[in-house]
């Protein structure tokens, strides 16, 4: 049977008759190890193949506010849809992900993680839920806040604070919602911990092959692939695209050391500059887009970055353009006092200032100011600059001897060395949600959603050292 249908952006998707369950998590992961995605692609897998659940989207990966303190790196959370063919009444699914939650983490248990599990029957994308969705994006919301909507809603979840991340995931990547895809490739546990190492020839090749269909694989000016994290976690390598066909390419394609223990194709709402839709007063942990007008000089300081005094709504506030940020650090040296920007970024208190730090993740130059500077005036005769004689007492040419007594300061603008645009870090520093300048925007709604094949690598769950599937069937 078809479930799907047409929305009228021309993807495909749920209809609102359609009763399916919305599985959200989040906070499972520790410092120690671990991962969201890592458990919902063990998650998936497990309630396909021993509750013949049946997946009606490919597995959500929603990235959050990014300014939220308690975040562990990303703040993503991750949600499943399913359809009612499973035999689990929602609050056994709940004990059963419960369980499941428990023993992913072992002895990995930390006192941060604080694991959600929200489980929704029914349409997800209505106005309470997609509100709350906006508004874990932007700003801090309060676990009572959250509560309150699910018992409204009769929604079924459990004590943690992850449920936050939970139903606003729940309620993201909705019809119409821009959206891009993840592979997410992951390590044996034996390695987590270790260095990894991936050959960059092979990632650049894969570049090559993908061309436009996907993005922020390598960083060409540094010759560097940027597909791994750096953390304990279980993610060997990560690619990004706007179509999972060209994802499971990466599986023949890239090549490193260690076997693929797994992996798991995400539909997500990264690089989609999603949260980028409102215009704020800046307040701390909100991270938006605000329009500022350049009040100070840039100050450089130590580490190479860059901080610059501006106004907004009303409000002075310190722009932090950090050296990673690179070009952005490098135009904000060019920015005087009167330019009209927009930045986006999350709010973040520094002990050195009185004012909030924007911390810049997004750079509008939307008008410059066009000061003019007062100089001597050009020689009408042989166009040198020429030299005043004193006060009252005019110009004189010091190249061809020309003399004016009336010729007076001349005011002239002086061309400025930026262009009004918008400007984003270089792929290896550009933040999870911000669309990088070099996928057009109409590409993240290019292809349908339709056939969930082969978003799983069931060697997830097989023994060491087995080759991944590149095709998973479920
Ligand atoms: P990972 O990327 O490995 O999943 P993470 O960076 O997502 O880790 P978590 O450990 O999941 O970090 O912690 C984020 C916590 O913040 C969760 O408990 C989540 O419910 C909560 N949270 C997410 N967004 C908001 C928000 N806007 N306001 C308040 N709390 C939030």
């Amino acid at each position: 049977m078809n479930v799907f249908h047409k929305t009228s952006s021309g993807d495909t998707f749920l209809p609102r008759t359609q009763s399916f369950l919305n599985i959200g998590l989040d906070d499972t992961d520790t410092p120690g190890g671990g991962c969201t995605t890592h458990l919902g692609a063990l998650l998936a897998t497990y309630l396909m193949k021993n509750e013949k659940c049946r997946l009606l989207d490919y597995p959500n990966l929603v990235r959050l506010n990014p300014g939220i303190p308690w975040k562990t790196r990303g703040n993503a959370s991750v949600v499943l849809r399913i359809d009612r063919s499973c035999n689990l009444s929602v609050e056994e699914l709940v004990e059963l992900i419960s369980s499941f939650i428990d023993s992913y983490q072992g002895n990995c248990k930390h006192r941060n993680s604080s694991p959600g599990i929200v489980i929704y029957n029914g349409y997800p994308w209505i106005n309470d839920l997609r509100g709350f969705y906006f508004r874990a994006l932007n700003d801090v919301v309060l676990l009572d806040d959250a509560r309150k909507i699910m018992d409204k809603h009769g929604i079924v979840y459990n004590n943690g604070r992850g449920v936050i991340g939970a139903l606003a995931g729940i309620a993201g990547l909705a019809p119409g919602d821009p959206y891009t895809f993840e592979l997410l490739a992951y390590r044996d546990p034996k390695y987590w911990g270790e260095k990894r190492y991936i050959d960059y020839q092979s990632v650049f090749k894969y570049d090559m092959l993908t061309g436009e269909l996907t993005f922020s694989s390598i960083d060409p000016e540094r010759r560097k692939q940027i597909i791994t994290p750096h953390g304990p976690d279980p993610v060997y390598f990560g690619v990004r695209g706007i179509e999972p066909g060209k994802l499971l390419l990466a599986l023949e394609t890239i090549k490193g050391n260690e076997p693929i223990h797994g992996w798991c194709i995400y539909r997500t709402n990264q690089a989609t500059s999603i949260h980028e839709k409102t215009t704020t007063t800046p307040r701390y942990h909100r991270t938006s887009k605000y329009k500022c007008t350049v009040s100070g000089n840039p100050q450089k300081i130590p580490g190479g970055h860059i901080i610059l005094e501006a106004e907004c709504h009303n409000t002075i506030v310190n722009l932090a353009f950090y050296r990673e940020t690179y070009p952005l650090n490098k135009i904000a040296t060019m920015l005087q006092p009167g330019d009209q920007i927009t930045v986006t970024g999350p709010v973040k208190q520094r002990s050195t200032s009185v004012y909030p730090t924007i911390t810049v993740e997004v750079l509008y130059v939307e008008e410059l100011a066009t000061k003019p500077v007062e100089v001597a005036p050009r020689c009408p005769k042989c166009g040198a600059r020429m030299k005043s004689k004193g006060i009252d007492k005019g110009y004189a040419c010091p190249k061809c001897g020309y003399y004016d007594r009336t010729a007076t300061k001349i005011h002239v603008v002086i061309p400025r060395d930026i262009v009004p645009g918008r400007y984003t870090p270089t792929p290896m520093h550009i933040a999870h949600l911000v669309s990088p300048n070099w996928l057009h925007p109409l590409m993240l709604k290019k292809f349908p959603l339709f056939p969930v094949n082969g978003f799983c690598g069931h060697s997830i769950n097989s023994p060491v050292n087995n080759p991944p599937v590149s095709n998973g069937s479920h």
